[in-house]
């Protein structure tokens, strides 16, 4: 008899309480976000994926210099050098293995061509490790560019680091 009553003293007057509790939550702004579908901004000065920038006219800015993988603390840049059809001197592999990297911007703050950057994608996961191999040609900026965010980006970047604006 005294168990049957603490079980009914426990429906009566403990469940409610709960049930409280969870009814003020579902009013509640939620704190989760339904990620892919709504992202979360990424501060200006993240460092995400690299680009390899071009001039206007479409022109590769890297000159294969290597100061880049010089200051990659990392030693996650491998280039090897080739002469353009312009006699200019340009890259005519560029790697970086995303893996070693550790997106600490030294590359980007090394270049003296403001080649190579680094925009807010996040987004690049895999499953295979090959796939963390990036050459120039999954760097280079798309050209031409009209209405494309990557310059948006490009410029943001720019502004965080005090760098003049060449692309103006
Ligand atoms: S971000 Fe840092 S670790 Fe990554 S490639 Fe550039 S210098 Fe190397
Ligand atoms: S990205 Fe810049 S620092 Fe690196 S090789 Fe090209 S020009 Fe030189």
């Amino acid at each position: 008899m005294k168990e049957l009553l603490k079980t009914i003293g426990h429906v009566v007057f403990k469940m409610p309480v709960g049930f409280v509790v969870t009814i003020k939550h579902l009013f509640k702004k939620p704190v989760t976000r339904d990620y892919p579908k709504h992202k979360m901004p990424m501060s200006p000065r993240y460092r995400g994926r690299h680009y390899l920038e071009r001039y206007d006219d479409g022109t590769e800015r890297c000159v294969c210099c290597g100061l880049c993988a010089a200051a990659c603390p990392a030693d996650a840049i491998y280039m090897e050098p080739e002469e353009s059809d312009k006699g200019e001197r340009r890259a005519q592999l560029y790697e970086i293995n995303l893996l070693r990297c550790i997106f600490c911007g030294f590359c980007e703050e090394a270049c003296p061509e403001e080649a190579i950057f680094l925009g807010q994608e996040y987004e690049f996961s895999d499953d295979n490790r090959n796939s963390f191999l990036w050459t120039k040609e999954d760097m280079l900026v798309p050209h031409p560019r009209q209405d494309n965010p990557f310059k948006r980006i490009i410029r943001r970047v720019r502004k965080v680091y005090g760098i003049p604006d060449k692309t103006k």
